[in-house]
């Protein structure tokens, strides 16, 4: 007769891959994949844990190579299942790795410079690749409604994930954003309410809704859903270091608004090394903010553990988060690894825009310029090293935050015809 094993509780239940529990950032605290994001012990952020012990560098390599253009070519090291690819979602990833010789001659790089371009991404930011893993964990855990706390950027890739996706979607952002990125985010048919009040506020009246019975079986995608939305962040790493030829930069610049992806981009670094995927060497990761908002860089700059909010005032609203909830861990890995993390001001962050689609013909969002303005910033400063390889990321489109640059417009305005033309002084 054949015995019936009752398996302990710690058994996940749900099917998400290699994704083996649900880990304490703070005490190392394990408990079962669910859509928990604070550790019952210490109250510290949990994120996901893997099983890749049965993983072969060889193998796995030849598995991703061979796999769809698009961040499912890592689902072997993603916490979804690993029949992904046929789901209804909006495959982000396997955006342009572009390199940048004319920017790299105008900043005076000559270990070879790069712009990662993920405005090239569906909803033209980043965060379609952090969605796309909330939204398989949602699915796996029985959601059917998905929402988040957004600066702009998210509640557009929210809204257009669950419209593909059959989800109904509710999402909350600052009721004064860019008009770009408030038709961006409506259009898609989802729910869209602007918040009195900053990022901040929005994201604690989302903690508060999700407590709440009105806010019962939602799938806060950067909230209750979030150990599994950040791993979508380790794609960029994935992604820089193949296009490299399975290479790590030497130097990588990373804009920070909750500090979330930087994280990330070294967790998927350091799977890489570990996995045996590419070689291990130093690399250096540096953050970038807007100066009106910039309370990791100050604490960075002033030798700080401890992230003292601001009250942001900036053109760069896609990173305008005041109290950032993985600030402290930024500031680990850059000195860890021996970056920096600096900030610039929103001329800077204009002139800077400016310079990326002169030299490259890339439109950034203010984000965007951020990061080349901070990179600009740090090669004068003596701190970002201009002989080794370094990659800078453009995480959204310039046409989402057209404000920015709006000066900008037409060189002349004419008569149909060859006098008028002459008389500008154009031929
Ligand atoms: C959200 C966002 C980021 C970074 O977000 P983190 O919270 O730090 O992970 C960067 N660039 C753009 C354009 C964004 O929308």
């Amino acid at each position: 007769m054949a015995v019936q094993t009752v398996e302990s509780t710690s058994t996940p239940t749900v099917d998400l891959g290699p994704a083996a529990a649900l880990s304490c950032r703070e005490c190392g605290h394990r408990v079962p994949l669910g859509p928990v994001f604070a550790c019952e012990e210490c109250f510290g952020p949990l994120e996901i844990a893997y099983d890749f012990s049965a993983y072969d560098a060889e193998e796995l390599r030849g598995r991703i190579e061979a796999g769809p253009s698009n961040i499912w070519r890592y689902a072997p090291l993603l916490p979804v299942p690993a029949d992904v690819a046929g789901k209804p979602n909006l495959n982000p990833g396997w955006t342009k790795l572009v390199k940048a010789d004319n920017l790299a001659r105008e900043l005076g790089v000559t270990g070879g410079l790069y712009v990662k371009d993920d405005s090239g991404n569906p909803t033209h930011s980043f965060k379609d690749r952090v969605v796309a893993q909330a939204l398989e964990a949602a699915r796996a855990f029985g959601f059917t409604t998905l929402s988040c706390s957004s600066t702009g950027n998210l509640a557009g890739a929210v809204g257009a994930a669950a419209a593909r996706a059959g989800f109904r979607s509710c999402v909350f952002i600052p009721h004064d954003l860019e008009q770009g990125k408030v038709v961006m985010a409506a259009v898609y048919g989802g729910e869209l309410i602007g918040i009195e009040g900053n990022y901040d506020d929005v994201n604690r009246f989302c903690s508060e809704l999700i407590g709440d019975p009105a806010g019962e079986g939602w799938g806060f995608v950067n909230v209750n859903l979030r150990p599994y939305y950040a791993e979508g962040s380790k794609t960029l790493a994935y992604e820089i270091c193949e296009q490299l030829g399975w290479q790590l930069p030497d130097q990588i610049v990373v804009p920070i608004a909750s500090g979330s992806q930087l994280t990330k981009i070294d967790k998927g670094l350091q799977e890489l090394i570990k996995l045996g995927l590419v070689e291990d060497k130093p690399y250096k990761i540096f953050g970038a903010q807007a100066e009106g908002c910039s309370p990791v860089s100050v604490a960075f700059k002033g030798g700080h553990d401890v992230v003292r909010p601001q009250k942001p005032d900036t053109i760069a609203k896609s990173l305008a988060i005041g109290n950032p909830a993985d600030g402290p861990y930024v500031l680990d890995i850059a000195r860890r690894t021996g970056g920096a993390v600096e900030d610039v001001t929103d001329e800077q962050i204009v002139d800077a825009i400016k310079l990326l689609a002169r030299t490259e013909g890339i439109f950034a969002e203010t984000a965007g310029g951020v990061t080349v303005g901070v990179t600009r910033k740090l090669i004068e400063n003596g701190v970002l090293d201009p002989t080794l390889t370094t990659v800078v990321l453009n995480t959204g489109d310039g046409l989402k935050t057209l404000d920015a640059v709006a000066g900008t417009g037409l060189t002349a305005t004419i008569r149909p015809n060859l006098d008028s033309f002459r008389k500008a002084g154009l031929a």
